[in-house]
């Protein structure tokens, strides 16, 4: 039972197992503010579906970690589904140290650019820490960033993700779910993204803690389900949103050039978000399972 101060923000270990066993992906968007908050937690609740709300370092740093956690501790007061604010690629243990303090419970450590044992050594790190208060730990192995398409088969090996390293990662560090590099990039991409799926079968043949997918803005639905069907259990959502709000907002200046109103101004980004909430829901198969 929650005593009055407890709180009813959860980390995301139960939620992703869950979801491992069940066969679907939570859905983990990108918010920034209190509407982006507003519409994602409104959005899941009425489809009801587990949900992540992911900041960056960039986003905590904007917002105030203590006002996303009162934000985030409010919505999941009034929601009765399960709902966690998450630090997004996160690369430094004093910053989520404080920001895990405030009252977060899930984070991403991401030392996925130094070499293995560092990697392993700094997520340890956290895991020790973070383990002591609960909260749920994701690393990544692998390169995400500036993956190309035509990268030659030397340089893939050395940026995806090796399922034999993988299992050994896993194991040394203890972490709650791993970051894999198949192929997706941040951002939206330039061709057809070539998604590496046997790679993917085989980390999850070598890892039993969830699977996390980054990058996927503009990976089309089916082929995201298809990583989901082989092992995803997180699918990590920012550009996808931000675009839609932004274009919706603009519109409307565009209509309105007198506008000052941010309740009347920012209130079609909000509804352009909220289709796209869905849509994710939807290709995540996480609806009902809340
Ligand atoms: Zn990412």
């Amino acid at each position: 039972m929650h005593s009055e101060n407890s709180s009813h923000i959860v980390n995301t270990r139960e939620m992703l197992i869950k979801a491992q066993k069940e066969h679907y992906a939570v859905p983990a968007f990108n918010i920034h503010n209190l509407e982006t908050v507003q519409v994602v937690v409104e959005t899941a609740a009425e489809w009801r579906s587990p949900v992540i709300l992911a900041g960056t370092p960039g986003t905590f740093e904007y917002a105030g970690g203590d006002y996303l956690v009162a934000i985030v501790e409010t919505a999941a007061r009034k929601h009765d589904i399960p709902i966690a604010l998450h630090l997004d690629h996160f690369e430094s243990f004093e910053a989520i140290k404080t920001y895990l303090d405030m009252g977060v419970r899930s984070c991403m450590i991401d030392a996925s650019h130094e070499p293995f044992e560092e990697n392993v050594r700094i997520v340890k790190e956290v895991v020790d820490y973070a383990h002591r208060l609960g909260a749920s730990v994701e690393a990544e192995l692998g390169r995400l960033g500036g993956v190309e398409d035509d990268l030659i088969v030397d340089e893939k090996d050395a940026r995806y993700t090796n399922p034999k390293q993988a299992k050994e990662f896993v194991a040394r560090t203890g972490i709650d779910s791993l970051a894999v590099a198949i192929g997706t990039a941040h951002g939206l991409y330039k061709g057809e993204p070539k998604i590496d799926l046997e790679r993917l079968s085989a980390i999850r043949q070598e890892v039993s803690v969830p699977l996390v997918l980054h990058g996927a803005s503009d990976v089309p639905s089916p082929i995201v389900q298809e990583t989901i069907r082989r092992g995803i259990c997180k699918v990590n959502i920012a550009t996808d949103l931000k675009i839609p709000f932004a274009d919706a907002v603009k519109q409307y200046f565009a209509e309105h050039p007198d506008a000052n109103d941010p309740r009347k101004y920012l209130t079609p980004g909000k509804e352009a978000m909220k289709k796209v909430v869905i849509e994710k829901i939807k290709m995540c198969g996480s609806h009902g399972k809340a």
